[in-house]
């Protein structure tokens, strides 16, 4: 390609200098870029760019980022070109770019980790422009390269996989809501939520143990009376990393069913009102009153949106999983709330309202220690999700 590639390439040039202003239609004729070949080893990396023609080229060095480029004048890159964009990674470069720079310039650059020197010059016979890269590679890249052995990104369980020995151990604190004298709603067969989320809460505690590395402290391992506000009190002072409170639901309405996730916040929607005033034991007119306690700390409690974060997760885990296996399952989805059991709770902290103790079909399976466990087994599902988008499972990160 030689001789005629090196007459098409040129005749433009010559004809825009006799025609000055009319070199309009002889574009096409303008050499092309047609392949660019890297080969590269830890101290040297040479790259060839094949051209249908004798092209001129500019060399250009840039730092900030650091990078060399060259300018192929009278060129267009070939539609066939392959690839634009070449990894490298070997400690000298990064990678080779190719692109239109104008109309008529393909510039090919360079992006560099660390290089001592660079010859550039073009070989005949076929025509081709030749760089050639010497250095010593970063180690750090180097290491980077050998740790990961491949360019793309671990996914979060990779990491946290890899991280398995490093990981710390979070802390849970479990709330199972009532006991004692506080017996919670009760079901039409006499099933008191009070025991049943105590059981789930012992299951919770157990899976968690078995599965992953965390350490588990209960509000309450019997059937006691602990107060609203001495629930978040015991997670602030075990310094707890994520605060559960479980329950089960009601409704004067025996037919409703379903799960319901619940984080902190002064929101009164219908639904919300009726559940805080329930489990915390006071009137829809105190409730309304608190609101202006409840928006001062919502403020002093910077956890919200991990609060709102936690919440989803255990709730969609909750859901797919009952659905899967039960038909008519309501998701009564992910609500703000003011309940008094999350006030001034200093971590991530959310109210599980787990099935519905009042509808009688719920009821039943709520009898069923295989439910409860499957229960236990969402909820913990959703922690584990929460967790591992976090960094809180890592000593450092
Ligand atoms: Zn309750």
């Amino acid at each position: 390609m030689n001789k005629k590639g090196w007459y098409l390439c040129y005749i433009p040039v010559f004809l825009s200098l006799i025609l000055i202003s009319t070199n309009v239609s002889f574009a096409k004729k303008m050499c092309r870029v047609t392949n660019i070949r890297p080969w590269t080893n830890p101290k040297y990396t040479r790259i060839v760019i094949d051209i249908d023609g004798k092209a001129k080229f500019r060399e250009h060095r840039l730092i900030n980022p650091n990078r060399f480029y060259i300018d192929i004048l009278n060129t267009v890159i070939d539609p066939n070109l392959k690839e634009h964009n070449i990894s490298i990674n070997n400690g000298l470069l990064k990678r080779i770019r190719a692109g239109q720079n104008k109309k008529d310039v393909v510039r090919v650059v360079l992006d560099i980790d660390n290089i001592d020197k660079f010859k550039v010059f073009s070989l005949d016979d076929p025509y081709r422009i030749v760089i050639d890269v010497w250095g010593t590679p970063l180690p750090a890249t180097k290491k980077k390269v050998e740790e990961t052995g491949r360019e793309k990104p671990l996914t979060i369980k990779e990491k946290y996989a890899r991280n398995k020995s490093k990981r710390r151990t979070p802390k849970i604190v479990i709330d199972p809501g009532h006991g004692g004298k506080d017996a919670g709603a009760t079901g039409r067969g006499g099933l008191q939520e009070k025991t049943v989320v105590l059981d789930i809460a012992k299951r919770l505690k157990r899976i968690m143990e078995k599965e992953g590395n965390y350490k588990i402290v209960l509000t309450r391992e019997k059937d006691v009376y602990i107060q609203l506000e001495q629930r978040a009190f015991i997670a602030n002072e075990k310094e707890a990393d994520i605060f559960i409170s479980i329950h089960t639901n009601a409704s004067r309405q025996r037919g409703v069913n379903g799960i319901e996730t619940y984080y902190l916040s002064d929101a009164l929607s219908e639904r919300a009102l009726e559940t805080a005033a329930r489990e915390n034991m006071a009137t829809r007119q105190k409730i309304n009153s608190d609101v202006q306690f409840i928006l001062a700390d919502m403020k002093a409690n910077s956890k919200i949106n991990e609060s709102i974060q936690l919440a989803s997760v255990i709730h969609r885990s909750l859901v797919n999983k009952f659905s899967r296996t039960y038909s008519n399952i309501k998701d009564f989805g992910l609500k703000g709330g003011p309940f008094y059991v999350l006030y001034g709770a200093d971590m991530p902290s959310v109210l599980i309202e787990t099935s519905f103790i009042s509808n009688p079909a719920e009821e039943k399976r709520l009898r069923n220690k295989n439910y409860r466990e499957k229960i236990a087994h969402s909820i913990y599902a959703g922690i584990e999700d929460y967790i591992m988008k976090t960094t809180m499972a890592y000593r450092t990160e």
